[in-house]
């Protein structure tokens, strides 16, 4: 008997990963249909909030920079053809004491590397960036192949891609479950069982609906974005301001130039506790937060005054470890999830991988860190 099905491989959740993912499976010829909840680009996602940072340098492990580099040679490929920005080449300043292990971690995975950079003594930092005040003993290390991404121009251009290539992208359309088949999936949505011979969940911190079994994996933290006005905008400009994290005692303070011309993103993740479920997400920092993040900014960087302009909160869902997940769960199903805070830059990537994976090809990196399988163990 001859099954037709709805799609070749349906993507449910179109974030970053999951729409880049679409672009891929369409560009091999697939049939590939991706669902989303909302709208087809929309600020409940884990990408929304203007910026994101991207690092070739990472204190996370030297085993990612392979996977950034061919990251940053993906995004600028992709910005090379978009009529929006999508990275903005500043650099990144890994700011702190040269003692700290992150610092020591960043230099090191530079220079394994070789990736171009500049180390700063304490007042090459001060002369070169005066933006930044109350330096102690605190260097600079220069990651001179970071930046700033932008987020929601790189999520449109993406899906623009994907549909060029015969994607069917749908928003508005929820998956409520997932089930297996005997020869792929059954998608059921509001308005109807879809069928495919695979699907691939991208689905963020809503995952754990459609893969239960995955859920005492994955913890779900709302992470706070603050931006401030300073009086003089141009210096904090893209030209001689680089994106920034600086660590400083128990401040782990990071920050973007002003990418709009007057708002300045910068500050650190507020304390509210890890959520049980996406919907006990609040939207707004307590003033109490709020206060104490432009407290700690302005002492750092005092050309940003001492109250924030604008403010957000969105979720990330996090493993025990930071490590991703991405591959099989089972014969028909694959995900990517648990970017745990840090996966954007990776998009172009892990939305390869997540394809690769799908077709049941051998992805072109090693990814075995990041099998669900190692929670079995
Ligand atoms: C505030 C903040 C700052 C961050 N900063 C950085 C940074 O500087 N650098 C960096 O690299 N990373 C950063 N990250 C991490 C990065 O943004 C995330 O890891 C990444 O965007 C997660 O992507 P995702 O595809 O898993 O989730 P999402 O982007 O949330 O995509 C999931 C999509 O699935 C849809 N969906 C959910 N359920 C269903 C369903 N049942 N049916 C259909 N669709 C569904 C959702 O609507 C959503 O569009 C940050 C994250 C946050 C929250």
């Amino acid at each position: 008997m001859i099954v037709v099905m709805d799609a070749d491989i349906i993507v449910i959740g179109l974030g970053a990963a999951g729409s880049y993912a679409a672009w891929n499976l369409a560009c091999n010829g697939v049939d590939v249909l991706g669902l989303e909840a909302e709208s087809l680009v929309h600020d409940d996602g884990a990408y929304a909030g203007e910026s994101r940072l991207f690092r070739a340098a990472y204190h996370e492990g030297a085993h990612y920079v392979p996977l950034l580099l061919a990251s940053r040679r993906a995004w600028l490929e992709l910005a090379d053809e978009s009529p929006a920005p999508i990275f903005h080449d500043t650099g990144v300043l890994s700011i702190g004491s040269p003692a700290d292990p992150r610092i020591e971690e960043v230099r090191r995975s530079l220079a394994e590397a070789d990736i171009p950079h500049a180390v700063l003594s304490t007042p090459e930092l001060a002369e070169r960036y005066p933006q930044h005040q109350r330096l102690t003993d605190e260097i600079a290390v220069l990651d001179e192949l970071g930046g700033a991404l932008r987020p929601e121009s790189a999520v449109t251009e993406i899906q623009r891609r994907a549909r060029a290539a015969g994607a069917e992208l749908r928003g508005h359309s929820p998956v409520l479950a997932l089930e297996e088949a005997p020869d792929g999936v059954r998608v059921v949505t509001a308005t109807g069982t879809l069928t495919a011979k695979q699907a691939i969940v991208t689905a963020g911190i809503w995952t754990p609906r459609l893969l239960p079994a995955l859920a005492p994996h994955l913890t779900i933290k709302p992470i706070s974005l603050t931006w401030f006005a300073p009086e003089r905008p141009a210096d904090f400009s893209p030209e001689v301001f680089p994106a920034f994290i600086r660590d400083r005692g128990p401040v782990h303070i990071f920050g973007v130039p002003t990418l709009d011309g007057s708002l300045v993103k910068a500050g650190y993740d507020a304390k509210l506790g890890d959520i049980a479920a996406p919907e006990d997400l609040g939207r707004r920092l307590p003033l109490a937060e709020r206060d104490r993040i432009a407290h700690d900014v302005h002492e750092l960087l005092p050309g940003l005054p001492e109250s924030i302009a604008r403010h957000s909160v969105h979720a990330d869902i996090y493993t025990a470890d930071k490590t991703p997940v991405i591959g099989r769960v089972s014969e028909h199903v694959t995900v990517g999830t648990g970017y745990s805070g840090h996966g954007f830059k990776f998009t172009p990537v892990f939305g390869d991988v997540l394809a690769d994976t799908a077709l049941g090809r051998t992805p072109e990196f090693d990814v075995s860190l990041f099998a669900p399988t190692r929670f079995r163990a």
